[in-house]
Parts: C-alpha cells; sequence; structure tokens
C-alpha cells in the first residue's frame, strides 16, 4: 500500500459499525447520526444485523453517511459464525445456504464495495478457519462494545497469524455501538482527497488509513532500514512483524517514555511490518501493515 501517511489529501475521523433501533440498538439512527456528528466525525455506517437503513429523510449533519450492515454467517469448528460488516449497498446481500466461510465472505464481496471481518476474538473466529477466506479486504483489530462486554476487544493475534501467511488485510477500530456507552470509542483516520463515499470507500480498499481508540499518529516515514513515527505522547511505540517473534519496541530502547518522535528497526525486505503505539491510558493506535513490494518510502 502507499503509505498513507506519505499521501496527499486529508485526514477524516470515521466509525464504520454502528447499530440503531433498526436491529437490536438502542438509538434510532438520527439520534446516532447526531451523536458521532457532536463527537466531530467526518463519516459514518450505520451498520444494522441483516439491513440497510435508507438514509432518505435523515439530516447527515454535515456528515457522509455510507451504507452498510452486519451479517453472521456460515459455521465455524465451534460452530460459531463469522461476522461480516458490508459497506456500500443498497440492500442485504443474497447468500447461498451455506456453512464455509470462504464461499460466504466470497458472495458477500459481490455484493458490496468492502466488507471486513467483525470482532474475531469475541466471536472466537480461529485464524484457522479465515486462512482460505478472501473477498474481505480486512479484520476489526479493535471493537468498543467486544471490550465493553465481556474484555474482548483487541484481535491482534488473528490479524497477525493472517499477516505471517501472506494474506493482505487493513486493521479496523470500530464502536459497534449497540448502548449509549459504547459510542465514540474506537475509529478509523482516513487519508483521502475528499470526504465522499466514493473517496473514503476507495481509499478504505487500497488501506490508506489507521485504526485507533487513543493515540493519534501524525507521521510515519518508512526508511531503508528503520521507520520513523511522530505521534501524541505515548508510553510504547512499536513494529510489529509478521513473522514468530519478528519486531522491536521502545521497551529496548535506553530512552523513557513518553514518546513522540522515535526510530525503529524493521525487515521490510524480508516481510511486512505495521506500527502499533500505546498511550498511558493503555489505548492504541494501528498503522495498517507496510508490504515489501509495495510500500514508498
Ligand atoms: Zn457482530
Ligand atoms: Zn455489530
Amino acid at each position: 500500500m502507499p503509505n498513507p501517511f506519505s499521501k496527499g489529501g486529508n485526514w477524516y475521523k470515521g466509525n464504520l459499525h454502528t447499530h440503531t433501533t433498526v436491529s437490536d440498538g438502542q438509538l434510532s439512527p438520527q439520534e446516532t447520526i447526531g451523536i458521532y456528528a457532536e463527537g466531530d466525525y467526518d463519516f459514518l455506517a450505520l451498520t444494522d444485523h441483516d439491513a440497510v437503513v435508507d438514509y432518505g429523510g435523515l439530516d447527515p449533519h454535515g456528515m457522509t453517511l455510507i451504507s452498510g450492515c452486519e451479517l453472521a454467517v456460515g459455521r465455524g469448528r465451534l460452530g460459531q459464525t463469522l461476522h461480516v460488516v458490508a459497506l456500500g449497498l443498497d440492500t442485504t446481500p443474497w447468500l447461498p445456504e451455506s456453512d464455509d466461510f470462504a464461499e460466504l465472505v466470497a458472495a458477500i464481496s459481490e455484493e458490496c464495495e468492502l466488507c471486513f471481518a467483525a470482532h474475531p476474538f469475541w466471536s472466537l473466529n480461529e485464524a484457522g478457519d479465515l486462512l482460505d477466506v478472501r473477498g474481505h479486504v480486512g479484520v476489526e483489530v479493535y471493537n468498543a462494545t467486544c471490550q465493553n462486554g465481556c474484555a474482548r476487544g483487541p484481535s491482534e493475534i488473528v490479524w497477525d497469524i493472517l499477516l505471517a501467511h501472506g494474506q493482505r488485510l487493513w486493521g479496523f477500530a470500530v464502536d459497534d455501538a449497540h448502548l449509549r456507552e459504547d459510542y465514540c470509542q474506537a475509529w478509523v483516520w482516513v487519508k483521502s482527497a475528499e470526504n465522499s463515499v466514493a473517496a473514503i470507500l476507495e481509499a478504505l480498499k487500497a488501506g490508506h488509513f489507521y485504526a485507533s481508540n487513543g493515540p493519534q499518529i501524525y507521521d510515519v516515514v518508512v526508511e531503508a532500514e528503520q521507520v520513523w513515527v511522530h505521534c501524541s505522547p505515548c508510553r510504547q511505540i512499536a513494529v510489529v512483524e509478521a513473522t514468530p517473534g519478528g519486531g522491536y519496541t521502545t521497551g529496548r530502547l535506553a530512552a523513557q517514555p513518553p514518546f513522540e518522535e522515535i526510530r525503529l528497526p524493521h525487515h521490510l525486505a524480508a516481510r511486512p511490518f505495521r506500527v502499533e503505539v500505546v498511550d498511558d491510558q493503555g489505548h492504541k493506535a494501528w498503522t495498517n501493515p507496510f508490504f515489501p513490494d509495495e510500500v514508498e518510502r
């Protein structure tokens, strides 16, 4: 992916996974839009279970509204479903009668602009169950509702195993809000020429974004053997490589936190890496992976 931090355009903040009274959320679509507009969000997707909300007649309060829904499909080794967030579609997709995640995600991806796997940790979706799945652009690396509900918000391990297997997947942070206490806690910052549905979806597909539930990443410059990171004050900055034991953190530096600017080593010639930062409250931000064959230095 071309590095979004070195790309032209503006940063736009959005949440891509939210529920309303159209399925099992507490607030109406209009009330939900109002909350995100007050939170200074630039775009929002309402993603009710098995239902695409009609935005006609709703006041977007200046935000870009992206159509979407969430589908629970298939049957994993524990009998569990895979939840998939689909964006950019008019109606709920028609799906084949099947238990097979790969067949079902392929069918979903045919009928939307993009889709990603929701909350693997909450669902106990195993990386092994997702190895043959294609057509999605990423996984939720963090889901605020899953964290608030049963402490299963983060899913780095599933993402990293799939990256180590050579998949090219982006990491999404989302609220998945159903209840009043779950709004505006996790989001993506998208680098895009403009804040339109088409431009935001295109940027998401291309991986031109990063995910966060707190810290901001201002800049990432990938040099030949090091990466330079500039972020809001953090207690740890890490290079996480897609290989067993691969990576490096500020915990191996003589310098003490807080860190705002740092250079860390990488082995991009051999394998992809992503950058992760953690602030004093334990909140995180995650870049998308940089791949050996695509990165612009
Ligand atoms: Zn779900
Ligand atoms: Zn959901």
